[in-house]
């Protein structure tokens, strides 16, 4: 597993000029449409809680040891509990199938849980 894919849409650091880079590059207002394009709407990354914070406090390395893992989920959750782009979150990782990381406050197993429990209740997400 490549940690560039893990990280493409991580808004990684806060530019402070009105673009937001992500792990995999910048993009500014003016370009959000090119992203938007590959991934769909991202504008909300702008209010995100998580914004200019570390990867992998969201995404954690291969092999990590399960109380380190969930050491490190209950704060990236405890970040996402705040945040008020956090369905829109949830939504977008769903929508593109995203397999890693913390998003909208689940881990990889609950967004399974939630992708199939929105499939039974299509009109209840
Ligand atoms: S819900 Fe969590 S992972 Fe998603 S943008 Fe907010 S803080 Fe970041």
């Amino acid at each position: 597993m490549n940690p560039g894919t893990r990280l493409a849409a991580w808004p990684a650091k806060s530019g402070g000029t009105g673009e937001t880079s992500w792990a995999g590059g910048t993009f500014a207002p003016g370009g959000r449409q090119a992203a938007a394009g590959i991934l769909g709407d991202v504008s909300w990354l702008e209010r995100a809680a998580c914004r200019g914070m570390d990867g992998p406090l969201f995404f954690g390395p291969d092999g990590e040891a399960r109380p380190d893992l969930e050491i490190r989920e209950a704060k990236a959750k405890a970040v996402c509990q705040r945040c008020p782009v956090r369905g829109l979150c949830l939504d977008f990782a769903l929508r593109n199938s995203i397999r890693y990381g913390i998003w909208g406050g689940l881990n990889a197993e609950e967004r399974t849980r939630e992708r199939r429990r929105r499939a039974r209740r299509p009109y209840a997400a």
